[in-house]
């Protein structure tokens, strides 16, 4: 296109792209709540009326005056609470029993990054629609379909969680992978599902690439082979990710991967294989976070009845030991039936059957979530000046937590997700990147 721009039509542009940069920024909503559950404090509120502006939440109280013009919507019915986290999932990834026998290697082999970006959008929408404001997604997503995902959802694109991404997981040789030498060597076929760092320097470049390309954490594999990585190599990757203001996630399979990790005081730790009694302590001495991916036993094929047992056990001792928990589920998987979200929200069958009050199974889904995703400052919470998001279910999840399988309301950055059980995203889908299309 010529460049014939006039000064008005530059300043007509720069309004139309300053309208359209706040969607809904004159909508105000005003939501009547019947019960208003805080799952910090554990209190339940009734008859509330939650006043949201624009993306954010305005005012909350029993007596906030509702001003003309405002969308009403009704939720007297329902109970009302913040929005679910899952502090680690792949979005970007869908292994399945036909054809690749869920073994991802063939998924990585078989699917490229773009449809695996496009599964990405649905798997987001799936999880939106369950309840999960707040997706941390820990890589595994080709060549950084993560980053697209999340630029997409922020520019305005597609409705979905916040995501809070890793892009590639950064291992040694290999990553997760066992390829032959034809493979790895000569096709390189690894990459780009991990990013090798098998030396100090690698480390330091590694960090600093997946900044450059867009993660939000670093994710690294501690003891996905044999060698491993050291504490001091941990210590670095820590200290050069702190550098970029980013945490450090570390997958860790065994308890001398676990020892280390904790020693150069990592972030969080994905997974329970690891995590002994010993570890439960040191990790609850440091503040450490625990994304132990819970597999419940109902997920047939995804652990085992002796696996479940130990996990369970597992997720009570760190309990007893008042270790930093997060509600966690490593569900990259198809189950045939079942949407994204609804894999995820299984995963409570293994809270319950560990014992945790209901209260603190709530703390780990919410206000855990946001702290390990550091959030908690700008969204999640139900308070004026936050981003509004909230979800609403028709039981009690105080009583019952399974009242959380059935999410009827969604409400993401002030606007409806979800409404009387069906899904409403029209508003979510644009033309263009009205939030901006300067995201990194
Ligand atoms: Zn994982």
């Amino acid at each position: 296109m010529p460049n014939v721009m006039t000064k008005t039509t530059i300043k007509l542009f720069a309004g139309l792209v300053l309208c359209a940069a706040m969607p809904g920024a004159a909508q105000v909503t005003a939501i009547r709540v019947g019960r208003l559950l805080d799952p910090e404090s554990g209190v339940v509120s009734r008859n509330q009326i939650i006043l949201v502006e624009g993306t954010k939440f305005q005012a909350i109280g029993p007596n906030v005056a509702i001003p003309a013009g405002a969308l009403v919507i009704d939720l007297s019915d329902l109970t009302v609470m913040p929005g679910l986290v899952d502090a680690h999932n792949h979005l970007a990834i869908t292994y399945k029993e036909v054809p690749e026998n869920d073994y991802y290697y063939l998924t990585y082999v078989m699917e490229s990054t773009p449809l695996r970006a496009i599964q990405a959008v649905s798997n987001g929408i799936q999880m939106l629609s369950a309840g999960f404001t707040i997706v941390r997604d820990m890589g595994n997503n080709g060549n950084y379909a993560d980053v697209a995902l999340r630029q997409a959802i922020e520019q305005g694109w597609i409705p979905g969680p916040t995501i809070i991404n890793s892009g590639l997981i950064i291992g040694g040789m290999g990553g997760q992978f066992w390829p032959t030498p034809e493979m790895a060597v000569d096709k390189k076929i690894v990459y780009p599902e991990y990013l090798d760092a098998d030396t100090p320097d690698d480390i330091i470049k590694a960090v600093r690439k997946n900044a450059l390309f867009g993660a939000k954490v670093i994710k690294i594999c501690v003891d996905c082979k044999p060698w491993g990585y050291s504490t001091d190599d941990i210590r670095l990757f820590v200290h050069e990710a702190a550098k970029i203001g980013l945490k450090v996630e570390g997958h860790v399979q065994t308890v001398d991967g676990a020892r280390r990790a904790i020693e150069a005081g990592i972030w969080s730790i994905a997974h329970d294989i690891g995590l002994t009694d010993e570890m439960h302590k040191m990790m609850a001495q440091k503040g450490i976070w625990r994304a132990g991916t819970e597999t419940p036993v109902s997920l047939a094929g995804h652990t085992t009845p002796e696996r479940f047992q130990r996990t369970v056990a597992g997720l009570k001792n760190a309990y007893d030991n008042k270790v930093p928990l997060t509600f966690s589920t490593d569900a990259d998987y198809y189950v045939p039936g079942k949407t994204r979200g609804e894999v995820a929200i299984e995963f409570i069958e293994t809270w319950k059957a560990a014992g945790i009050p209901t209260i603190d199974i709530l703390r780990a889904m919410t206000v855990n979530g946001y702290k390990v995703s550091e959030t908690e400052r700008t969204r999640g919470p139900i308070k004026p000046g936050f981003m509004a998001d909230l979800i609403a279910v028709r039981g009690d999840p105080l009583q019952s937590i399974d009242a959380l399988r059935d999410v009827q309301f969604v409400l993401k950055d002030g606007t409806v997700f979800k409404r009387n059980g069906i899904m409403t995203p029209e508003r979510f889908f644009h033309g263009g990147p009205v939030n901006g299309w300067n995201v990194r």
